[in-house]
């Protein structure tokens, strides 16, 4: 992967060990200094604009879309093209309707077009290139601003202060990073600046999670930054083991997968303090974060463009009503997206929250991926598994489980055991899980000391190994 030197990735470059010694002076400052004029400035304006009405957050869109259709337009092959054979001329942009005539790309079409979508020299320092993974399908590759990270830290940071998080507090951080053991053989490393404490998710034994849950309570009122796979093991390990969380956490950021509601509540009920989240793509697409008052989505009119569209590319805007996500990014000025479906799936709440009163576009239930969700059963129909995360007693005594299947009708149900787990549990297993599957799939259970995640520790829930015609869009960022 290519990067270039912009501020914040040329901090997140330098060796744990330097930022140590040069760190210990720095971390005195605010780290919103540290982090330079640029990104105050995006805080002030994110921090000013969520409180627009909607009037003028639609103004704001159309203005900034017609920018962006105008640069695609001049400056790329690809959208020359594309506006030219619709009849399309951004310069007469002027409704946010007028965007329907436009056709919507996906990731076949930024695989095929690559090289065509952007709109200057992609050798230059300023532009990353970067790619959403996947354990399965390819990997999207593709251009952005180096400089995004300004503007995206200040929409993250302003969505986080909902659930009370202020900039330059202590994050114990569980997202998929390489940690390399400490002399003590603790898998964490500390930056001073930004004061984020990063343990190793790819190490959640028993022993390794209880020498981190010790260590988060000498580093003061912190939040945890995590995916909600790690925070949930976490919480699951303080349940069955029995140990007290640590006391100094004032809430937990989960993100970058689907927070399933009964992983919600084990957490809130496990650390006493809420479990926020936001929803977005390494794609810089749209941005969405929770409301203080609930945990339905917010969508950030400043971010992006965001659509909600049902089967038949109709715009959804009916409350209850599902739609994929179609997002017009305003970040990335090197490769425009404009009508990107990401594959995500959400339910439409309504066009402003009654609770805090924000004019913005409220969704909820955002579900993508299928072949992280699905098992495929003996008639070909799909079962969801969030239809299997069981509230009651089921996976009593089991750390971690996970399906692989290879063929419909059929599944393995990989289950890493607590100690104390014995026939009683299996026996109770196949039962719940057999009332619920009712002949549609059959499956064995394997007992395993561990269940891979993928290459950035994120959860894999159902290992699908039955070849799929059309894979979608990674959702939440790379895998
Ligand atoms: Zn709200």
């Amino acid at each position: 992967m290519k990067r270039a030197w912009s501020k914040k990735n040329l901090w997140e470059r330098t060796p744990w060990w330097v930022k140590l010694s040069v760190g210990s002076g720095l971390s005195l400052l605010p780290a919103e200094w540290l982090l330079g004029r640029r990104f105050r400035r995006n805080c002030e304006f994110v921090e000013a604009a969520q409180w627009w009405p909607a009037e003028r957050c639609r103004e704001h869109q159309v203005n900034r879309l017609r920018e962006t259709l105008t640069l695609a337009y001049d400056k790329t092959g690809f959208y020359r093209r594309t506006f030219d054979a619709v009849g399309f001329r951004p310069g007469d942009f002027r409704s946010l309707d007028s965007l329907l005539h436009l056709p919507t790309v996906d990731k076949e079409v930024v695989i095929e077009n690559l090289v065509q979508m952007c709109t200057r020299s992609v050798e230059g320092k300023d532009v990353d290139y970067v790619s959403t993974g996947g354990t399965s399908g390819t990997p999207l590759y593709f251009y952005l601003n180096a400089s995004r990270s300004y503007i995206e830290y200040a929409y993250l940071t302003k969505s986080w202060a909902r659930a009370g998080y202020e900039l330059g507090m202590p994050m114990a951080v569980f997202r998929g990073r390489m940690v390399q053991p400490d002399r003590n053989g603790l898998y964490h490393e500390y930056d001073p600046v930004l004061r984020h404490h990063y343990y190793s998710n790819f190490h959640l034994s028993d022993k390794n999670m209880a020498r981190y849950l010790e260590h988060i309570t000498t580093i003061g009122p912190c939040f945890l930054h995590v995916y909600p796979s790690s925070v949930a093991a976490l919480a699951r390990f303080c349940r069955c083991a029995g140990i007290r969380p640590p006391g100094n956490i004032r809430g937990v950021i989960a993100e970058s997968e689907i927070v399933y509601p009964e992983q919600r509540q084990m957490i809130e009920e496990v650390f006493g303090c809420r479990c926020f989240s936001c929803y977005g793509h390494t794609e810089k697409l749209i941005l969405a974060a929770e409301c203080e008052h609930s945990p339905d989505y917010h969508v950030w009119p400043t971010y992006g463009y965001f659509e909600l569209l049902d089967e038949r590319d109709r715009p959804v805007a009916t409350p209850g009503q599902r739609g994929e996500i179609v997002g017009t990014g305003f970040i990335n000025t090197v490769m425009p997206l404009i009508r990107y479906r990401t594959g995500d799936w959400a339910t439409y709440v309504g066009g402003r929250c009654a609770s805090c009163g924000r004019e913005h576009i409220v969704i909820r239930d955002i579900r993508g991926h299928r072949t992280q969700e699905v098992l495929i059963a003996a008639d070909g129909s799909e079962i969801s598994w969030t239809a299997l995360n069981m509230h009651n007693d089921t996976f009593l005594r089991v750390r971690q489980f996970q399906f692989m299947q290879e063929r419909p009708g059929h599944a393995i149900l990989r289950v890493v055991p607590v100690n104390g787990f014995g026939e009683q549990d299996a026996a109770r297993i196949r039962r719940n899980l057999g009332r619920k599957l009712d002949g549609r799939l059959a499956f064995v259970i394997e007992l395993v000391d561990t269940i891979a995640t993928s290459a950035r520790g994120k959860a894999i829930y159902v290992d699908q190994r039955i070849p799929q015609a059309r894979l979608n869009h990674t959702p939440f960022g790379p895998l």
